[in-house]
Order: C-alpha cells, then sequence, then structure tokens
C-alpha cells in the first residue's frame, strides 16, 4: 500500500505550512487555499483524509464538507475541521455538515497525529468491511447461479432434455392437488419405443441415444406446453396432460404415435424406422399414483402383445 494521502485545505499560509512540515514525513500532502479549489482536488486526488480550515472567504469549511458529502466519490473521506472556532455550536454545525472530528487551533501536534492515525484506521476499516460484504455478495450470488444449475440438473434428462423421474413426479403431485381442488381432470400416457433394443444392437449405443433424442424431440413438440413429457427411464416416457380426459388424451397420444412413425430419424445417414406403443389412463382419484402409472403402464403392455405402434386405453376401473 501506498502513503495516504491528506489534502489540507486552509486559505491562510502559515497553518498550511506548519501542518505541513507536521505531517510530510508520514504522508503524501496535497493542498488548497479555497472551497472551489478543495472540492476540485479532492475529486482528483481522491485523499484518504481532509484537513479542513472552517472560515474561509467565499465557500465557508461547513459548505465545503457538505459538498464532499454530496459526491458518492469523495462521501466517504474523513473531513477533520481545524478550527479557532470551537464553541459548542460551531462543532455541532461541523458534526452536522458530515465532519468526523473537530480540533481546535492552536491544536496539539500530537493529539492531531493520534487522531488523524485514528480517521485513517477507521477508513480502512470500512473499506475492509466494504469489500467483505462485496466479496461476500459475490459468492452468495455465485452459489445461487451454482444452486440454480443444481436444481435444473436434478431435474432434466441431460441425454434427451426431458424432465427426468423425479421432476415427473412432482409435477404429478402438483397436478394431483390441483385437480382435488378444482375437480378437473387430467390423463396420462405411457409411452415405450418399440424393438428399441434392435436399435442399439445394430447401431450401437449412439444409434439408440440418436433415436431417444428423436422421440424426446417429436414428443416436446407435439404436447402443449401445460403437459409435460418426461423420461421415465431406459426408452420409456411419461406423458401427463393436465386437464384432459381419456378421449382428449387419446386423441394426443394417437397423433404422438404417428408423428413418430413419420419422424424417420437420420443416424449415419441411414434413416431410422422408429415407433412407439403408448398406453393412456385418466387419473383416477380413488386409486394411489404407483397404482394410475400402473394402470398406463398395462395398457402399454397390453399394446405391446398385440400389434405394438399402438395406442391403448386402460381399461375403466370399476
Ligand atoms: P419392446 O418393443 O418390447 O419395448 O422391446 P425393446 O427392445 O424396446 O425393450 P427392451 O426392454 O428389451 O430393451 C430396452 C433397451 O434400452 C435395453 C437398454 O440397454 C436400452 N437402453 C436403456 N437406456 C438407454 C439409453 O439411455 N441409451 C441407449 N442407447 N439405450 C438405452
Ligand atoms: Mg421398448
Ligand atoms: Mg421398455
Amino acid at each position: 500500500m501506498g502513503r495516504e494521502k491528506i489534502l489540507i485545505v486552509d486559505d491562510a499560509p502559515t497553518p498550511l505550512r506548519a501542518l505541513g512540515e507536521l505531517l510530510k514525513d508520514d504522508y503524501d500532502l496535497y493542498t488548497a487555499t479555497n472551497g472551489q479549489e478543495a472540492i476540485k482536488r479532492a475529486g482528483e486526488i481522491l485523499p484518504d483524509l481532509v484537513l479542513l480550515d472552517v472560515m474561509m472567504p467565499g465557500m465557508d469549511g461547513y459548505a465545503i464538507c457538505s459538498t464532499l458529502k454530496k459526491d458518492p466519490a469523495t462521501a466517504d473521506i474523513p473531513v477533520l475541521f481545524i478550527t479557532a472556532k470551537s464553541e459548542p455550536n460551531d462543532i455541532v454545525r461541523g458534526f452536522e455538515a458530515g465532519g468526523h472530528d473537530y480540533i481546535a487551533k492552536p491544536f496539539n501536534p500530537r493529539e492531531l497525529f493520534a487522531r488523524i492515525r485514528t480517521h485513517l484506521e477507521l477508513r480502512r476499516s470500512r473499506q475492509d468491511l466494504r469489500s467483505y460484504a462485496e466479496e461476500l455478495e459475490r459468492r452468495n450470488e455465485e452459489l445461487n447461479r451454482v444452486r440454480e444449475r443444481l436444481e435444473v440438473m436434478a431435474r432434466i434428462d441431460p441425454l434427451t432434455g426431458l424432465a427426468n423421474r423425479r421432476y415427473a413426479l412432482e409435477r404429478l403431485s402438483s397436478e394431483l392437488s390441483r385437480s382435488a381442488r378444482h375437480g378437473d381432470p387430467f390423463s396420462l400416457a405411457m409411452a415405450d419405443i418399440d424393438d428399441f433394443k434392435q436399435f442399439n444392437d445394430t447401431h450401437g449405443h449412439e444409434g439408440g441415444d440418436t433415436v431417444l433424442k428423436s422421440v424426446a424431440d417429436i414428443f416436446v413438440a407435439s404436447v402443449r406446453k401445460e403437459d409435460m413429457a418426461a423420461r421415465w427411464g431406459g426408452e420409456e416416457f411419461l406423458l401427463i396432460f393436465p386437464r384432459l380426459t381419456m378421449d382428449g388424451t387419446m386423441a394426443v397420444a394417437e397423433k404422438l404415435r404417428a408423428a413418430v412413425e413419420a419422424g424417420r430419424p437420420e443416424f449415419k445417414r441411414k434413416k431410422l424406422k422408429v415407433t412407439v406403443t403408448i398406453g393412456v389412463a385418466e387419473y383416477d382419484i380413488s386409486l394411489d399414483l404407483d397404482a394410475n402409472i400402473s394402470r398406463a403402464d398395462g395398457a402399454m403392455y397390453e399394446g405391446k402383445r398385440a400389434t405394438k405402434n399402438c395406442v391403448i386405453a386402460a381399461r375403466p376401473t370399476t
């Protein structure tokens, strides 16, 4: 750290010289002899402390101090009044103008020194505190960003970018409470890629991954914003349709099935034939969540046993 800078403001040359003699070995000194100059120099030098005479022609010390305190660049610089005006009223005015201390002329050099040192130390402590606070704030923001990223990562399947099973379950539970509140229906569909193993076997894992991504993209593009397509696991996808009954969901599921069939994703210049089998169930609130998912799953397996590449409705519960 370089030497600390002190700006001495006094219209009379004698006290200026005396102060200068006293302080020049320990501090870098700057001087000003009137208000305008004092404010200008303070802005340029940004001293660590200002010693300020009160009585000066034109702008007096109080006015200079107030002006310095109004400018954010100079507001934090401690101002010490050094003056012969040391009636209690004058002292109070000095503090009201934003001064940090008030030293009566003639001053005792050792006392003045001690006060200057104290105010410089206080200023350093304030600056340290502020930079600690800023550093804390920065780290806090960074932590928040990391936490948000982690939260997203914890809910998103990295391969397809779809909601993962955990996120789907969260969504199901909020759909459940909403439907309990409003009596709205909602439906589920379980979609499973047909003969998916064959893509891995023929084209390697990368080929399988391409198929998974393509089906995910088709699902995302084909459902409404309020619906959710999630990767339930492996090559199984759970779709959630708020406010849709069985009929509506069957129609959407058929649209999804057809879109996947038409999709023909390309892998290494080959267009792959991809199809899905979808089981659909309207949520039955008399059953628990697992049982509802099982109904959609059961319908999907029925489709697998039948022809695959089809949409099957879960049997009504009785
Ligand atoms: P079905 O028509 O009856 O659904 O048959 P399938 O071949 O699609 O189903 P099966 O359960 O026999 O095989 C699924 C395969 O999916 C087995 C597994 O190795 C593969 N798999 C699961 N997750 C991933 C993944 O993230 N990437 C890739 N490439 N393959 C995966
Ligand atoms: Mg499959
Ligand atoms: Mg499967």
